[in-house]
């Protein structure tokens, strides 16, 4: 960077200093984040393809993408279910056809007999042999050259042609030639091999040479892209780290509320787990301190969650404040609305309850409660961040099942307090391997309750298959005869609703004429909140013997005398999500059992996953097996990383990068600071609000 110019530094030259980008094109770059030449240097190719030499039309296998090079013997329209324009094209190994059913007249004149065609697209089996489906076609004299390298597919929008990323991209690559790009990762902490500046590993992405494997580069598996991806997840650390470090002070330092807690502990009928005292005192000195809490707590199901969020609130309470207690479910809302009645307004404490289904009045009831600061302890799902619901003096935020909620939901609680940041709870069941945690949880403080409530017994888990399902349902009947209950979840996933609901529906109706003395109730997520509740509330009163569900059940319900659920087709659903439901038994003290009802065939991954359900109720043993059968993007689910877009980094590829990356935040922290802003700017230039929460 040239000191003293008055030019802006070449990384943050406007993109607009490019020939070709006038107004129009900026907007539209602009649209992606990309301002200046930094940006466009780092937006990368989404994938790579290989045009770089020509098959022989008798060579094609189906389903790969091939470049053509042919002769046209004619084009014409052909009128079958649907019209579209076949042309036909020969070389000298044989004859393949190209099929348009969008097309033009221009089109159809273009495609002239005798003309050499070069066609670049994937050869699919057709009703007439081998076939491309709308291929990319140039028309080209005999010695029109190849292209040297890979072609690089940029992420685009619309209004940008591939074409133009490639002019533009040339261009800048071009000037960086002269003027390369700095590193900023000093040298003695780059943990991986290769000396490569980040100025030629960027060019080197942008335009791959033949002599590499262009599925090899699509699949982010090159020691340089894994070098870059290194970089990004750094700055994406930097970046939490950096958010939380601006936050401090702006917070409530919450004094412990002594008496009160004492109290709370005097009337509970049991005695908290020495897990449960130690969570709860890492959540009391976060509160105490003026920076704002960000703090997750991870306990397995049954754990005794709760309790630990019904503590939370007294020192917030005794100070004056108020709480939000957010849950995902309806279901779920009003089960801690009910123990947190129960501990909390002996107390004298007031606990109000908000969710979607309050009639209009309870609603400005409520609302009015809230705002005026009569209510304390707000129990509620989203309906508890709706722009309409102001509180008077909002000091602790607490999420139930946090995975279930985006980002900007938890933003949005969050800044229900204009004075000061209140203090972040997560809650979840869920537990999040180590290294992604560190990694991608930088900005929060992790607890771990790491102790069951005395008393549970293990679930026994078995996997039947779906042949036996008669004598599964003979067991059903047994264990309900001995005035036990159960569960079948029935799922359908990647379903609508209401498919959903009807493959519940004939379920239940099918279970019932096997067992046609058992009381049965249905649930799914067609259902009215009430109905749901009403089935629920019926089943806690043990009214209901079997409760056939969708995974609506799935968080937080607790039914301590409910002791047996079966799942259909568990190889559907995901370790953790098996987890989670399967944690909805053994809550009581009778011995509980859980039969994963498969279909065959099982293939190799199914298996070993429900064999990990069998030998393990261990939640943490459960998301590392997850994260190494399905790639840790998968465990978080797209509500997780689907706020974090990539550039480069993907997280099934470059799982192994992720214990690096805490040990160089700190010592970027540390030792050289000044790189650390330049670092997540060119990185995540305008992405910074999501590190937000
Ligand atoms: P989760 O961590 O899944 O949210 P909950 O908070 O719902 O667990 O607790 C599960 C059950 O265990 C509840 O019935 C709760 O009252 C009970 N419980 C919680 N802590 C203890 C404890 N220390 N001893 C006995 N029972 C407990
Ligand atoms: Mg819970």
């Amino acid at each position: 960077m040239t000191a003293g110019s008055r030019q802006p530094p070449f990384e943050l030259t406007p993109i607009t200093a490019l020939k070709g980008v006038g107004p129009q094109l900026a907007a539209k770059l602009e649209k992606l984040g990309i301002r200046c030449f930094r940006d466009l240097l780092f937006h990368l190719p989404l994938r790579y393809i290989d045009q770089t030499h020509i098959t022989p039309i008798g060579e094609l296998q189906p389903g790969s993408y091939a470049v053509v090079e042919a002769h046209i013997q004619g084009s014409q329209v052909v009128f079958g279910k649907r019209r579209s324009l076949v042309c036909r094209i020969a070389d000298d190994s044989g004859t393949t056809q190209l099929r348009f059913f969008h097309f033009s007249a221009a089109q159809k004149e273009r495609l002239a007999p005798g003309q050499l065609l070069r066609v670049f697209g994937e050869a699919r089996r057709g009703a007439a042999g081998l076939e491309f489906y709308h291929p990319e076609t140039t028309l080209i004299s005999a010695d029109t050259p190849l292209p040297e390298g890979l072609t690089p597919i940029y992420p685009s929008t619309e209004g940008i042609s591939q074409k133009k990323w490639l002019q533009l991209t040339e261009q800048l690559l071009e000037r960086c030639g002269q003027t390369p790009i700095e590193d900023l990762i000093p040298k003695e902490i780059q943990p991986l091999s290769g000396r490569a500046a980040i100025a030629d590993i960027l060019s080197f992405l942008h335009r791959p040479p033949r002599s590499v494997n262009a599925q090899d580069l699509t699949q982010r598996s090159h020691p340089l892209q894994q070098r870059l991806a290194l970089e990004e997840l750094l700055a994406h650390h930097l970046s939490l780290r950096q958010q939380r470090w601006r936050s401090q002070g702006s917070g409530y330092a919450l004094q412990p509320a002594l008496p009160l807690t004492k109290q709370f502990l005097q009337q509970l009928p049991f005695i908290p787990t020495a897990a449960q005292v130690r969570v709860h005192q890492e959540v009391s000195a976060d509160l105490a301190r003026k920076m704002p809490m960000r703090r997750l707590v991870q306990g397995d199901v049954g754990s005794g969650k709760t309790l630990i969020a019904a503590l939370a609130c007294l020192p917030a309470v005794a100070a004056g404040k108020q709480v939000a207690v957010m849950a995902p479910t309806e279901i779920l809302a009003e089960q801690h609305f009910q123990n947190f009645c129960r501990w909390l307004e002996p107390l004298g404490l007031r606990v109000g309850w908000l969710t979607g289904r309050l009639t209009a009045k309870q609603r400005q009831t409520t609302q009015e409660g809230i705002t005026r600061g009569d209510l304390q302890v707000l129990v509620g799902t989203q309906a508890l961040f709706q722009e309409s619901v102001t509180f008077d003096d909002l000091a602790l935020v607490i999420i139930d099942e946090q995975h279930r909620f985006g980002v900007f939901q938890r933003l949005a609680l969050q800044q229900k307090n204009e004075r000061a940041k209140p203090h972040l709870l997560l809650l979840t069941a869920t537990p999040i391997p180590r290294t992604l945690a560190m990694s991608l949880y930088a900005s929060l403080d992790i607890s771990v309750i790491d102790e069951l409530p005395p008393g549970r017994t293990a679930i026994k888990t078995v996997t039947v298959n779906n042949e036996r399902r008669a004598e599964v349902i003979t067991r059903v009947g047994g264990n309900c005869a001995q005035g036990r209950q159960a569960y079948w979840v029935c799922t359908l996933i990647d379903e609508s609703e209401t498919l959903q609901a009807q493959a519940a529906e004939e379920l239940c109706q099918s279970l019932q004429k096997a067992l046609p003395t058992l009381t049965i109730g249905l649930i799914h997520g067609r259902m009215s909140g009430s109905d749901k509740d009403r089935q629920m509330a019926r089943f806690k009163a043990g009214e209901l013997q079997l409760l056939v569900a969708t995974t609506v059940i799935e968080v937080g319900v607790d039914v301590p005398n409910a002791s047996l659920m079966i799942i259909e087709n568990p190889e559907r659903l995901g370790l953790a999500q098996l987890h989670q439901l399967r944690g909805r038994v053994g809550r009581g003290t009778a011995e509980s059992h859980c039969v994963l009802l498969y279909q065959k065939p099982l293939g190799k991954t199914a298996r070993q996953r429900l064999e990990v359900m069998k030998t393990t109720s261990d939640g943490f043993v459960i998301a590392e097996e997850d994260m190494k059968l399905r790639g840790p993007g998968e465990v978080l689910g797209t509500r997780q990383t689907g706020d974090i877009q990539f550039r480069i980094a993907d997280l099934s590829q470059h799982q192994a990068l992720l214990p690096h990356v805490e040990t160089m935040g700190e010592t970027l922290f540390t030792q050289y600071p000044e790189r650390v802003t330049p670092l997540i700017e060119r990185w995540l230039a305008e992405r910074e609000q999501f590190a937000e929460a």
